[in-house]
């Protein structure tokens, strides 16, 4: 990789801090996370073998509430990875204005090498080891790659049997266990809200509008199903074993019956494979990053050819692919916008949690989407009120005069 995620976070954060006139120590002190915390997890397996993993928790910020921030279990995940993940979290929910903080978590591990019932011990072993500094009004954390509903069910039960009934210490549970209706879909969706403002203010129509999506996982796949209800043409998505490509269009539903049922998007005759690095460098009007961070970078940035970057996963460009997309004229509405959607609805699961009382999805939605259009125009008031600032830019300059308003107002400057 160009650079590793934690400096390309410290670019951005530079970049908005010096536009801010921002003060040395008070930048330092928003810059860097709060609290870190590293954990061995051993497991013994299936076999009788032990084996022992690496976990994190980290805490960016909490001047404005709780911390708020998934767990990824994956083979990329480092310390590095996950102080940068976390610091977006702080700015993303900043940005959007929910009275939330910033953290995140994670396990380096493939979890397909695992069972299902050594992947559940893993998990509830994280939770006890990392129960010491989470809680339902101290840090929150939510599925990212690789998690979902059923873990979080594990770790909602794993802190509930020390703790009482804890509905509030996850979000992304399933809906029987005090989950959120509209919260699986949430991300994506929002990222295709993101898309759908964003093509208003270049004038490209939504109608028949071309969109590749790299990842088709829970934010790529609701990206998918959503932009293909707004009347786009989804010409390519993948996963991580590959590709495929239809220029006409994928027809998103059938896919998603491909899906179901095969267990997999490759083989059929609804497209035709294409490799990731060429996916990538298709010619269309919205590419939407949905997988890793990092996979828009230096050596393939001059070969992007859309017209606008939605970044669905969190930190997918490198700050010098920035400088070629600037240079290029390819907007990109950054992570912490774009995929705000999965946590703005997280925010009200957690609310309905406490409250003891739960919302009909509708209300849900409405209140989310305002949510992202109200920070969209926000943002984008802000970019262009000058002439060389980049979408990225402005909401960090937001999100970060924010966070540093919380942390002075609460004498943490003193
Ligand atoms: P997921 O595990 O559900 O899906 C990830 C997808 O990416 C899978 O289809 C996987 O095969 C694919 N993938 C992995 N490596 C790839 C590669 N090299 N090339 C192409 N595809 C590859 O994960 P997710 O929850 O959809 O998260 C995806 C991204 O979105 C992550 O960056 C995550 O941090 C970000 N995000 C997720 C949420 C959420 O609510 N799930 C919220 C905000 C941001």
């Amino acid at each position: 990789m160009e650079i590793n995620n934690f400096k390309a976070y410290c670019d951005q954060f530079d970049r908005a801090a010096t536009e801010l006139g921002l003060d040395e120590n008070l930048a330092a002190l928003l810059k860097y996370p709060d609290r870190e915390l590293s954990v061995e997890l051993p497991l013994i397996r299936e076999d009788g073998s032990l084996k022992v993993f690496r976990g994190y928790r980290i805490q960016h910020n909490d001047a404005r509430g709780p911390c708020k921030g998934g767990l990824r279990f994956h083979p990329q995940v480092d310390i590095d990875e996950v102080r940068a993940l976390s610091a977006l979290m702080t700015f993303k929910t900043a940005l959007v204005n929910i009275p939330f903080g910033g953290a995140k978590g994670g396990i380096h591990i493939d979890p397909t090498e695992l069972t299902s019932r050594e992947l559940e011990q893993l998990t509830r072993t994280f939770v006890r080891a990392i129960s010491p500094i989470i809680g339902v009004h101290t840090d929150i954390p939510a599925p990212d790659m690789n998690t979902n509903a059923q873990i979080m069910a594990w770790i909602m039960d794993e802190y509930s049997q020390t703790h009482g009934y804890s509905p509030g210490i996850v979000t992304g549970k399933p809906i029987s266990l005090g989950g959120s209706k509209g919260r699986e879909e949430a991300t994506g969706v929002g990222v295709s809200i993101a898309l759908r403002e964003a093509a208003k203010c270049r004038n490209i129509p939504l109608e028949g509008a071309s969109v590749v999506i790299q990842g088709y996982g829970n934010v790529g796949s609701w990206a998918a199903r959503t932009l293909h209800s707004y009347g786009c043409r989804i010409i390519a998505v993948s996963d991580a074993s590959g590709g495929i490509f239809n220029p006409n269009g994928i027809d998103i539903p059938e896919l998603q019956l491909h899906l179901k049922n095969s267990g997999s998007i490759h083989n059929s005759s609804l497209a035709e494979p294409i490799d990731n690095d060429s996916l990538l460098c298709l010619e269309c009007d919205f590419l939407i990053p949905a997988a890793l961070g990092g996979v828009i970078h230096k050596m393939n940035a001059e070969c992007l050819n859309c017209k606008m970057v939605i970044e669905g996963a969190n930190g997918p460009t490198t700050p010098t692919a920035d400088e070629v997309l600037w240079r290029k004229n390819i907007p990109v509405i950054p992570d912490i916008l774009a995929n705000a959607g999965g946590v703005i609805v997280s925010y009200y699961e957690w609310v309905q949690n406490l409250q003891r009382h739960y919302w009909e999805e509708e209300e849900i939605s409405t209140k989310m989407e305002k949510k992202l259009v109200d920070s969209f125009y926000e943002m984008s008031a802000l970019a262009h009120s000058k002439k060389e600032l980049s979408y990225r830019t402005a909401a960090f300059m937001i999100s970060i005069n924010r966070v540093a308003s919380a942390v002075q107002m609460r004498g943490r400057t003193t």
